[in-house]
């Protein structure tokens, strides 16, 4: 078993501040938020990042979305929106090599990013 963060968190290994769970995917909150409203959804199988998804994927990443979609209404974002990204490899600026969904929430943030 490869050594991942996210991978601990999601068996339970690590501890985290979990907003949701099922078989396919856990959400919890990040621990450095940059903003308010500041949450990961991942999956519980490992994928390293966003270019290795496949089309067998689909379903997976729909999920995805649409649970932090759920939780960012559950968390006050509706009437204003939220930030949801994938942060991919060196140039998207990924750090943890587990794909993952951020949600940002309120407040504003600056387009484009740094
Ligand atoms: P990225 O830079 O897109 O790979 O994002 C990784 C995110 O994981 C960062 O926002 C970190 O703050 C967050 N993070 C790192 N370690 C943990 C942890 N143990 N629990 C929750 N979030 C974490
Ligand atoms: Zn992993």
């Amino acid at each position: 078993m490869h050594n991942c963060l996210f991978c601990k968190i999601a068996s339970h290994e690590i501890p985290a501040e979990i907003l949701y769970e099922d078989e396919q995917i856990i959400a919890f909150k990040d621990i450095s938020p940059q903003a308010p409203v500041h949450f990961l959804v991942v999956p519980k199988r490992h994928i390293a990042n966003l270019m290795e998804l496949t089309p067998a994927d689909n379903a997976l990443i729909g999920h995805i979305v649409f649970c932090a979609q759920k939780i960012a209404k559950n968390q006050g974002c509706e009437e204003k929106g939220a930030r949801f990204v994938f942060n991919c490899k060196q140039h998207g600026g990924q750090t943890v090599g587990h794909v993952h969904l951020h949600t940002l929430g309120k407040r504003n943030l600056e387009w484009p990013p740094g």
